[in-house]
Protein backbone atom coordinates (compact mmCIF):
# COMPACT_ATOMS: atom_id res chain seq x y z
CA UNK A 1 0.00 0.00 0.00
CA UNK A 2 3.11 2.51 1.01
CA UNK A 3 4.69 2.05 -2.38
CA UNK A 4 0.96 2.76 -4.24
CA UNK A 5 0.72 5.88 -2.02
CA UNK A 6 4.04 6.98 -2.94
CA UNK A 7 3.40 6.24 -6.45
CA UNK A 8 0.04 8.05 -6.67
CA UNK A 9 1.83 11.21 -4.69
CA UNK A 10 4.34 11.25 -7.09
CA UNK A 11 1.47 11.71 -10.05
CA UNK A 12 -0.39 13.72 -8.22
CA UNK A 13 2.93 16.15 -7.88
CA UNK A 14 3.89 15.56 -11.28
CA UNK A 15 0.25 16.37 -12.88
CA UNK A 16 -0.30 19.78 -10.25
CA UNK A 17 3.31 20.54 -12.06
CA UNK A 18 1.86 19.81 -15.43
CA UNK A 19 -0.92 21.98 -14.91
CA UNK A 20 1.19 25.44 -13.65
CA UNK A 21 3.43 24.78 -16.33
CA UNK A 22 0.37 24.70 -18.50
CA UNK A 23 -1.18 28.01 -16.93
CA UNK A 24 2.00 29.57 -16.85
CA UNK A 25 2.44 29.51 -20.89
CA UNK A 26 -1.08 30.49 -21.33
CA UNK A 27 -0.47 33.35 -19.52
CA UNK A 28 2.58 34.03 -21.31
CA UNK A 29 1.47 33.88 -24.90
CA UNK A 30 -1.55 36.33 -23.19
CA UNK A 31 1.21 38.37 -22.34
CA UNK A 32 2.40 38.55 -25.45
CA UNK A 33 -0.87 38.68 -27.84
CA UNK A 34 -1.68 41.87 -25.54
CA UNK A 35 1.36 43.46 -25.65
CA UNK A 36 1.13 43.03 -29.88
CA UNK A 37 -2.79 43.38 -29.81
CA UNK A 38 -2.88 46.26 -27.85
CA UNK A 39 -5.21 44.54 -24.90
CA UNK A 40 -3.20 46.27 -21.54
CA UNK A 41 -4.86 48.98 -20.42
CA UNK A 42 -3.97 51.38 -17.28
CA UNK A 43 -7.30 51.07 -14.75
CA UNK A 44 -7.29 54.43 -12.34
CA UNK A 45 -8.12 54.02 -8.76
CA UNK A 46 -8.51 57.98 -7.53
CA UNK A 47 -6.41 58.28 -3.74
CA UNK A 48 -8.20 61.05 -1.53
CA UNK A 49 -7.69 63.23 1.17
CA UNK A 50 -8.95 61.89 4.07
CA UNK A 51 -9.77 65.04 4.97
CA UNK A 52 -12.44 66.11 2.90
CA UNK A 53 -12.35 62.84 0.22
CA UNK A 54 -11.37 65.81 -2.33
CA UNK A 55 -9.20 63.44 -5.23
CA UNK A 56 -5.47 64.27 -4.61
CA UNK A 57 -4.08 61.53 -7.15
CA UNK A 58 -5.10 58.26 -9.11
CA UNK A 59 -2.87 55.49 -8.88
CA UNK A 60 -2.92 53.33 -12.48
CA UNK A 61 -3.21 49.87 -11.85
CA UNK A 62 -3.11 47.38 -14.78
CA UNK A 63 -5.51 45.27 -16.10
CA UNK A 64 -5.29 42.84 -19.61
CA UNK A 65 -8.64 43.34 -21.16
CA UNK A 66 -8.60 39.37 -23.00
CA UNK A 67 -11.16 39.43 -25.88
CA UNK A 68 -12.68 36.19 -24.96
CA UNK A 69 -11.85 35.96 -21.04
CA UNK A 70 -12.35 39.57 -20.50
CA UNK A 71 -10.37 41.51 -17.45
CA UNK A 72 -7.70 39.50 -16.46
CA UNK A 73 -6.81 40.62 -12.57
CA UNK A 74 -2.55 41.64 -12.68
CA UNK A 75 -1.47 39.70 -9.86
CA UNK A 76 -1.00 36.28 -11.59
CA UNK A 77 0.14 38.02 -15.06
CA UNK A 78 2.93 40.26 -12.96
CA UNK A 79 4.89 37.18 -11.66
CA UNK A 80 4.84 35.70 -14.90
CA UNK A 81 5.61 39.13 -16.45
CA UNK A 82 8.35 39.20 -14.00
CA UNK A 83 10.08 35.88 -14.57
CA UNK A 84 9.91 36.16 -18.24
CA UNK A 85 11.28 39.77 -18.06
CA UNK A 86 8.23 40.96 -19.94
CA UNK A 87 7.40 43.29 -17.56
CA UNK A 88 9.57 45.76 -19.17
CA UNK A 89 7.62 45.88 -22.22
CA UNK A 90 4.59 45.95 -20.20
CA UNK A 91 5.39 48.63 -17.94
CA UNK A 92 6.37 50.70 -20.81
CA UNK A 93 2.76 50.35 -22.28
CA UNK A 94 1.01 50.99 -18.99
CA UNK A 95 2.98 54.08 -18.36
CA UNK A 96 2.41 55.57 -21.55
CA UNK A 97 -1.49 54.68 -21.24
CA UNK A 98 -1.64 55.84 -17.66
CA UNK A 99 0.00 59.52 -18.55
CA UNK A 100 -2.26 59.92 -21.48
CA UNK A 101 -5.16 59.26 -19.28
CA UNK A 102 -4.08 61.63 -17.10
CA UNK A 103 -3.69 64.35 -19.36
CA UNK A 104 -7.50 63.37 -20.69
CA UNK A 105 -8.81 63.22 -17.14
CA UNK A 106 -6.90 66.57 -16.48
CA UNK A 107 -7.69 68.30 -19.08
CA UNK A 108 -11.49 67.25 -18.95
CA UNK A 109 -11.83 68.03 -15.30
CA UNK A 110 -9.57 70.84 -14.42
CA UNK A 111 -7.78 68.77 -12.00
CA UNK A 112 -4.22 70.49 -13.18
CA UNK A 113 -2.80 69.39 -9.53
CA UNK A 114 -3.62 65.73 -9.25
CA UNK A 115 -0.55 63.19 -9.47
CA UNK A 116 -0.46 60.23 -10.86
CA UNK A 117 1.33 56.75 -8.82
CA UNK A 118 2.69 54.11 -11.16
CA UNK A 119 3.80 50.70 -9.85
CA UNK A 120 7.10 49.71 -10.71
CA UNK A 121 8.82 46.17 -10.74
CA UNK A 122 12.52 45.27 -10.27
CA UNK A 123 13.12 44.89 -13.86
CA UNK A 124 12.10 48.10 -14.96
CA UNK A 125 14.30 49.79 -13.16
CA UNK A 126 17.34 49.88 -16.21
CA UNK A 127 19.18 52.78 -17.34
CA UNK A 128 16.35 54.02 -19.87
CA UNK A 129 13.74 54.54 -17.50
CA UNK A 130 14.46 57.93 -16.48
CA UNK A 131 15.01 59.24 -20.31
CA UNK A 132 11.71 56.93 -21.33
CA UNK A 133 9.36 58.05 -18.24
CA UNK A 134 10.63 62.04 -19.50
CA UNK A 135 9.33 61.52 -22.88
CA UNK A 136 6.18 60.26 -22.19
CA UNK A 137 5.46 62.79 -19.87
CA UNK A 138 6.92 65.73 -22.14
CA UNK A 139 4.38 64.87 -25.09
CA UNK A 140 1.60 65.09 -22.43
CA UNK A 141 2.27 68.11 -21.36
CA UNK A 142 2.36 66.63 -17.80
CA UNK A 143 4.73 67.96 -15.57
CA UNK A 144 7.04 65.38 -13.70
CA UNK A 145 6.53 67.03 -10.67
CA UNK A 146 2.97 64.96 -11.08
CA UNK A 147 4.47 61.67 -11.48
CA UNK A 148 4.94 59.13 -8.26
CA UNK A 149 7.21 56.07 -8.58
CA UNK A 150 5.60 53.37 -5.98
CA UNK A 151 8.10 51.17 -5.52
CA UNK A 152 7.96 47.70 -3.19
CA UNK A 153 10.71 46.27 -0.90
CA UNK A 154 11.58 43.70 -3.81
CA UNK A 155 12.95 46.77 -5.25
CA UNK A 156 14.80 48.06 -2.51
CA UNK A 157 15.69 44.61 -1.45
CA UNK A 158 18.04 43.96 -4.49
CA UNK A 159 20.45 47.08 -2.87
CA UNK A 160 21.80 47.62 -6.22
CA UNK A 161 23.62 50.67 -6.85
CA UNK A 162 22.05 51.46 -10.60
CA UNK A 163 18.91 50.81 -9.04
CA UNK A 164 19.24 53.18 -6.66
CA UNK A 165 20.82 55.65 -9.00
CA UNK A 166 18.11 55.74 -11.34
CA UNK A 167 15.66 56.10 -8.04
CA UNK A 168 17.94 59.07 -7.46
CA UNK A 169 17.76 60.13 -11.29
CA UNK A 170 13.64 60.20 -11.35
CA UNK A 171 13.66 61.91 -8.06
CA UNK A 172 16.27 64.67 -9.39
CA UNK A 173 13.75 64.98 -12.35
CA UNK A 174 10.77 65.69 -9.75
CA UNK A 175 8.94 62.50 -9.61
CA UNK A 176 7.99 61.76 -5.97
CA UNK A 177 8.69 58.32 -4.50
CA UNK A 178 6.02 56.35 -2.75
CA UNK A 179 7.00 52.68 -0.80
CA UNK A 180 3.97 50.22 -1.31
CA UNK A 181 2.94 47.62 0.61
CA UNK A 182 4.99 49.20 3.72
CA UNK A 183 4.89 46.74 6.34
CA UNK A 184 4.44 43.72 4.65
CA UNK A 185 8.29 43.15 4.30
CA UNK A 186 10.71 41.71 6.70
CA UNK A 187 12.77 45.00 7.05
CA UNK A 188 10.71 47.64 5.87
CA UNK A 189 11.99 50.28 8.56
CA UNK A 190 15.71 50.00 7.96
CA UNK A 191 15.16 50.78 4.03
CA UNK A 192 13.77 54.25 5.06
CA UNK A 193 17.35 56.05 6.24
CA UNK A 194 18.68 54.68 3.29
CA UNK A 195 16.71 55.65 0.25
CA UNK A 196 14.99 58.83 -0.70
CA UNK A 197 10.83 58.11 -0.12
CA UNK A 198 8.35 60.82 -0.24
CA UNK A 199 5.57 58.56 0.68
CA UNK A 200 4.35 55.35 2.50
CA UNK A 201 1.31 53.37 1.50
CA UNK A 202 0.03 51.39 4.62
CA UNK A 203 -0.87 47.83 3.33
CA UNK A 204 -4.06 46.75 3.67
CA UNK A 205 -3.39 44.19 5.63
CA UNK A 206 -3.30 46.49 8.31
CA UNK A 207 -6.33 48.77 7.76
CA UNK A 208 -8.18 45.38 7.75
CA UNK A 209 -6.75 44.58 11.24
CA UNK A 210 -8.20 48.03 13.08
CA UNK A 211 -11.17 46.22 13.35
CA UNK A 212 -9.99 42.76 14.38
CA UNK A 213 -12.52 40.94 16.59
CA UNK A 214 -9.24 40.35 18.64
CA UNK A 215 -9.14 43.03 20.89
CA UNK A 216 -5.18 42.21 21.39
CA UNK A 217 -4.61 42.59 17.47
CA UNK A 218 -7.01 45.46 17.20
CA UNK A 219 -4.76 47.98 19.54
CA UNK A 220 -1.63 46.44 18.50
CA UNK A 221 -2.10 47.05 14.85
CA UNK A 222 -4.29 51.02 15.68
CA UNK A 223 -0.56 51.09 17.94
CA UNK A 224 1.77 50.08 14.86
CA UNK A 225 -0.36 52.10 12.20
CA UNK A 226 0.25 55.35 14.84
CA UNK A 227 3.50 54.78 15.45
CA UNK A 228 4.25 54.28 11.69
CA UNK A 229 2.40 57.71 10.69
CA UNK A 230 4.11 59.75 13.68
CA UNK A 231 7.51 58.57 12.57
CA UNK A 232 6.69 58.90 8.97
CA UNK A 233 5.73 62.54 9.17
CA UNK A 234 9.09 63.01 11.32
CA UNK A 235 10.92 62.07 8.17
CA UNK A 236 8.62 64.60 6.03
CA UNK A 237 6.79 61.85 4.35
CA UNK A 238 2.90 61.63 3.87
CA UNK A 239 0.86 58.51 4.41
CA UNK A 240 -1.52 56.75 2.75
CA UNK A 241 -3.36 53.85 3.72
CA UNK A 242 -4.15 51.40 1.17
CA UNK A 243 -8.19 49.11 1.00
CA UNK A 244 -10.46 51.52 3.06
CA UNK A 245 -13.45 49.60 2.70
CA UNK A 246 -16.11 50.92 5.43
CA UNK A 247 -16.49 54.07 6.82
CA UNK A 248 -15.52 52.73 10.55
CA UNK A 249 -11.74 52.43 8.99
CA UNK A 250 -12.23 55.55 7.22
CA UNK A 251 -13.15 57.10 10.49
CA UNK A 252 -10.21 55.64 12.65
CA UNK A 253 -7.85 56.29 10.16
CA UNK A 254 -8.14 59.80 9.97
CA UNK A 255 -8.23 59.94 13.87
CA UNK A 256 -4.96 58.32 14.04
CA UNK A 257 -3.78 61.58 11.37
CA UNK A 258 -3.25 59.60 8.41
CA UNK A 259 -3.18 61.82 5.30
CA UNK A 260 -5.05 60.16 2.22
CA UNK A 261 -6.94 57.07 1.62
CA UNK A 262 -7.40 54.90 -1.51
CA UNK A 263 -10.12 52.36 -1.35
CA UNK A 264 -13.57 50.59 -2.50
CA UNK A 265 -15.20 53.19 0.47
CA UNK A 266 -14.22 55.66 -2.17
CA UNK A 267 -13.70 55.02 -5.33
CA UNK A 268 -12.39 51.36 -7.14
CA UNK A 269 -10.11 51.34 -10.13
CA UNK A 270 -12.13 52.08 -13.18
CA UNK A 271 -11.53 52.54 -16.58
CA UNK A 272 -10.59 56.13 -17.83
CA UNK A 273 -13.31 57.00 -19.50
CA UNK A 274 -15.85 55.40 -16.78
CA UNK A 275 -14.09 57.33 -14.38
CA UNK A 276 -14.26 60.74 -16.57
CA UNK A 277 -18.13 60.40 -16.80
CA UNK A 278 -18.22 59.78 -12.70
CA UNK A 279 -16.21 63.06 -12.35
CA UNK A 280 -17.62 65.35 -14.66
CA UNK A 281 -21.09 63.43 -14.62
CA UNK A 282 -21.91 63.81 -18.46
CA UNK A 283 -21.39 61.64 -21.50
CA UNK A 284 -20.72 64.75 -23.18
CA UNK A 285 -18.17 65.91 -21.70
CA UNK A 286 -16.41 62.87 -22.66
CA UNK A 287 -17.47 62.60 -26.22
CA UNK A 288 -15.61 66.15 -26.35
CA UNK A 289 -12.76 65.16 -25.27
CA UNK A 290 -12.26 62.09 -27.40
P1 LIG B 1 -0.92 47.62 -5.10
O1 LIG B 1 0.00 48.51 -5.82
O2 LIG B 1 -0.75 47.52 -3.62
O3 LIG B 1 -2.37 48.11 -5.49
C1 LIG B 1 -3.49 48.11 -4.63
C2 LIG B 1 -4.37 46.91 -4.88
O4 LIG B 1 -5.47 46.93 -3.97
C3 LIG B 1 -5.02 46.88 -6.27
O5 LIG B 1 -5.13 45.51 -6.67
C4 LIG B 1 -6.40 47.47 -6.01
O6 LIG B 1 -7.35 47.09 -6.99
C5 LIG B 1 -6.70 46.86 -4.67
N1 LIG B 1 -7.67 47.63 -3.90
C6 LIG B 1 -7.92 48.96 -3.90
N2 LIG B 1 -8.86 49.31 -3.01
C7 LIG B 1 -9.23 48.16 -2.40
C8 LIG B 1 -10.19 47.86 -1.35
O7 LIG B 1 -10.88 48.70 -0.81
N3 LIG B 1 -10.27 46.54 -0.98
C9 LIG B 1 -9.52 45.56 -1.56
N4 LIG B 1 -9.69 44.31 -1.13
N5 LIG B 1 -8.61 45.82 -2.54
C10 LIG B 1 -8.47 47.10 -2.95
P2 LIG B 1 -4.85 45.04 -8.15
O8 LIG B 1 -5.35 46.08 -9.11
O9 LIG B 1 -5.34 43.65 -8.27
O10 LIG B 1 -3.25 45.05 -8.22
C11 LIG B 1 -2.50 44.14 -7.45
C12 LIG B 1 -1.04 44.49 -7.44
O11 LIG B 1 -0.47 44.31 -8.73
C13 LIG B 1 -0.74 45.94 -7.08
O12 LIG B 1 -0.82 46.12 -5.70
C14 LIG B 1 0.66 46.09 -7.64
O13 LIG B 1 1.60 45.57 -6.75
C15 LIG B 1 0.60 45.21 -8.87
N6 LIG B 1 0.40 46.05 -10.07
C16 LIG B 1 -0.77 46.56 -10.57
N7 LIG B 1 -0.55 47.26 -11.71
C17 LIG B 1 0.79 47.20 -11.94
C18 LIG B 1 1.65 47.72 -12.99
O14 LIG B 1 1.25 48.43 -13.92
N8 LIG B 1 2.99 47.40 -12.89
C19 LIG B 1 3.49 46.65 -11.89
N9 LIG B 1 4.81 46.41 -11.87
N10 LIG B 1 2.72 46.16 -10.88
C20 LIG B 1 1.39 46.43 -10.91
MG1 LIG C 1 0.69 50.31 -5.71
MG1 LIG D 1 -0.08 48.61 -2.25
MG1 LIG E 1 -0.77 45.78 -2.26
Amino acid sequence: AKKRDGKNGAQLFDNAMLDRARRRAEIEANIEAGLVDNWFEAFLQPIVNLNGRGIAGFEALMRLNHPQKGLMPPAEIISVAEETAKIVRVGNVIMEKAIANLAKISRISGMQDSYLAINFSPLQFEPALPARLAAIVGRHGIRPERIVVEITEAVLMHDNPEIRMIVTELRRFGCRIALDDFGTGYSSLSYLNRFPVDIIKIDQSFTRAINDGDDDVRQKSRMLIEGITTLSHKMNCTVIAEGIETEEECRTLHQMGLDYGQGYLFHRPQHATALIEQLVGSQSAVARAS
